[in-house]
């Protein structure tokens, strides 16, 4: 089968190779895959500035239907369309796992990084990890599943939004706009979503596709002062990270009203950025760090789904089969596009 791989370490080393179909084991499904979106991670990985073991399948954004399905697997059959958390390796024993938080296991060896991923014709999975796609959905619609299940699990499951609440999310890629649509479904008041020039072209006129009440480029307009005039001088209820640029992760703290909440969800180049410790403190600011989503985010994030209060198809911009997997990272890491899916299995084994 065809299979875009992270052949070696360092930047580049990418290409679609012939690999084999791989054997599912006994509690593991075979599925085939028909979609898979480009997430920030892949280009991460494509610049070698993401952890991963080399060589691998790239690609954790699936979609598929099962075509095999090991010996000691119960409920799933043949054809069954499915999507699948990122937990491959988690030890079901740890007290992470046993809280139902496999996503934080130390055993976790992630699809995509650790162990071959979706850019592929099949993928192997474990079946506890899989999730039913409802039927009104498409695959290219499926695959957009495990970004937003990021934005629930951070945004609704760790911060929580309550009606009232003026929400601000700094960072317009694709878990931004979900996260901003999100809090909006979740009774927000007025949600605030920045980008920058970069964004002009297609992430910022989305946000205002999408209905976002007030959509802001950080590059024109003040925010600190546009934040105040909306909230009475007060600062946001909750405000969201999800750019990743170190200016925003201090600035969070300071755009937070006063025991307002903090979510931390983008991932900056660095591992240390100076932040307004004592400003945050003074402000009993809740503070909290969120990357990956567990079963309830899945399962919440495609009922949004079914239930049309999010739309996945508004943010897949671009479809393209995987031999045009170079044009797709291209058209992610300009910001031309907001997700970009591409379609393994378009072209037949
Ligand atoms: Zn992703
Ligand atoms: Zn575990």
């Amino acid at each position: 089968m065809r299979a875009l791989v992270k052949t070696d370490r360092g930047p580049g080393h990418l290409e679609v190779r012939e690999v084999p179909i791989p054997q599912p084991r006994p509690d593991e499904v075979l599925i085939r895959v028909h979609a898979c979106g480009i997430c920030g991670s892949d280009l991460k990985i494509q610049d070698d500035q993401h952890p991963y073991s080399p060589p691998v399948v790239i690609g954790h954004e699936f979609a598929g239907e099962i075509a095999g399905v090991g010996a000691d697997v119960a409920g799933w059959v043949l054809g069954d369309r499915v999507v699948s958390e990122q937990h491959t390796g988690a030890c079901g024993r740890c007290r992470q796992c046993l809280t139902g938080n496999a996503f934080a296991c130390a055993s976790k060896r992630a699809p995509g990084y650790w162990v071959d991923g979706g850019f592929a014709e099949f993928i192997r999975v474990p079946a506890w990890l899989l999730h039913r796609i409802p039927d009104s959905l498409s695959f290219i619609e499926a695959a957009f599943t495990e970004p937003s299940a990021v934005a629930v699990h951070g945004v609704l499951e760790r911060i929580g939004i309550a009606p009232e609440d003026v929400v601000l999310v700094l960072g317009c890629g694709p878990i931004g706009l979900v996260a901003a649509r999100m809090a909006q479904v979740a009774g927000a008041s007025r949600v605030i979503i920045t980008g920058t020039d970069r964004d002009e072209k297609a992430r910022l006129p989305k946000a205002r596709e999408l209905g976002i009440d007030q959509v802001v480029n950080v590059e024109r307009d003040d925010l600190a002062v546009l934040v105040a005039d909306l909230t009475g001088g007060e600062g946001a209820d909750v405000v969201i990270e999800l750019s990743g640029a170190p200016a925003a992760v201090a600035q969070c703290f300071r755009l937070a009203r006063r025991l307002g909440r903090v979510g931390i969800i983008g991932q900056p180049p660095t591992d240390e950025i100076a932040i307004p410790y004592r400003e945050a403190l003074f402000r009993a600011l809740a503070v909290s760090f969120s990357y990956s989503s567990k079963y309830t985010s899945w399962e919440r994030a495609l009922s949004l789904f079914a239930r049309g209060a999010v739309i996945p198809s508004q943010f897949v911009t671009h479809v393209l089969p995987l031999r045009e997997w170079k044009q797709g990272f291209d058209f992610s890491r300009s910001g031309d596009a907001v997700k970009v899916v591409l379609e393994p299995s378009q072209e037949g084994v």
